[in-house]
């Protein structure tokens, strides 16, 4: 028998592919099975009654559907957020998290086991075993929590590429899930629904703003002062200046307007100079800018502290007499480690 491949990892169109060309059938069968594992959610070949019995032998043979298993839950206090490990077919774990938010709700999913950036406040980087997800892994998780949450789960949401890793460091990958999510015969989410963030990945950016130029772009910019942000990013190959250049040439390309998102510390780099650097560099850029005070991590600089009220209150107040937009948010599930930069399998 051939070895399996997991149904999850071939796009729809990839799908149709196959059982026009490899299989000589119509493409109204592809468009059946596609309704029977989107629409219906029946993951087993032998149950799609309208199939012939021959060609579910056949699919039975060549394809299974593998997800990640949920191996643990977390519910914040407020049951606004639950953060849930799942484990992979080698053992490697990651982490997805499921937010109830005013505007709906959200599912934060991951691109890689760890991250090579090592961003020295995150938790992720701090993570030994590195490696790349597969497509099927990445939108795996979202169907694990449709089987955990079972009715509970909403038919509507929106997807950020947020959770653990660079995704545009997983470049392939991540459009493969992209192309699963965003197909009318896959998921059928739109892309303006989704957001992927990227701590930079200058690359990455132009690729993405050419092939999903409707997806939601946020670049974790966090500084925009060089030397700190080499710092705080070690790993980043891209200046400061380059990663504005793609910003603008995303924009210009996609007509979109995107996202900065800082993660915002206490004492100096709310200083008056810092901020009015921040906010000079920004100027003109059609963008959104949302900082999130810093949810601090175990073995994390000591010298990197949470903000205080006041200092985020200067923080706003400085940024907003450069630019319209900012947003302070609220990170979500901060009693279960599951903020942004918090989430990490301790044992991997
Ligand atoms: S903040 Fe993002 S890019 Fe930086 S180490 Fe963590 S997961 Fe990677």
């Amino acid at each position: 028998m051939s070895k399996q491949e997991n149904f999850f990892q071939l796009s729809p169109q990839g799908f149709e592919n196959f059982i026009t060309e490899e299989l000589k059938q119509k493409k109204f069968v592809a468009k059946q099975v596609l309704d029977w594992v989107y629409q219906k959610k029946v993951f087993d070949f032998s149950l799609m009654t309208n199939l012939k019995k021959d060609l579910r032998e056949i699919l039975q043979e060549r394809f299974k559907f593998e997800v990640p298993n949920v191996v643990y839950q977390l519910k914040a206090a407020d049951h606004s957020t639950i953060k849930v490990t799942l484990e992979l077919s080698d053992k490697k774990q990651i982490e997805t998290v499921f937010m109830k938010e005013d505007r709906g709700v959200t599912i934060c999913i991951s691109s890689q086991v760890g991250c090579a950036q090592k961003c020295i406040f995150c938790a992720t980087g701090k993570m030994y075993g590195l490696r790349n997800l597969q497509a099927h892994e990445i939108v795996g998780q979202i169907i694990a929590l449709q089987e955990m949450l079972g009715d509970k789960f909403p038919e509507n949401f929106r997807v950020v590429y947020m959770g653990m890793g660079e995704p545009l460091n997983n470049i392939n990958q991540v459009f493969k899930s992209l192309e699963i999510l965003t197909d009318s015969k896959g998921f059928n989410i739109g892309s303006r629904k989704i957001t992927m963030s990227t701590s930079g990945v200058v690359k990455g950016i132009y690729r993405l703003a050419d092939r999903f130029p409707q997806v939601q772009l946020a670049i974790s910019l966090h500084t925009v002062d060089e030397q700190l942000r080499k710092k705080w990013v070690p790993n980043q190959k891209e200046t400061v200046k380059e990663i504005l250049q793609a910003a603008r040439d995303f924009i210009k390309t996609t007509g979109r307007k995107i996202t900065f998102e800082l993660v915002l510390f206490g004492g100096s780099q709310v200083s008056t100079s810092k901020l009015n650097l921040l906010g000079k560099a920004l100027k003109g850029i059609h963008c959104n800018v949302n900082a999130i005070p810093y949810n601090p991590i175990e073995d994390g600089p000591q010298y990197l502290t949470r903000p205080t009220h006041q200092e985020v209150e200067y923080f706003k107040d400085i940024m907003s007499k450069w630019h319209r937009e900012i947003t302070v948010r609220v990170s979500r599930g901060r009693d279960i480690q599951a903020a942004c930069g918090q989430l990490a399998i301790k044992n991997s």
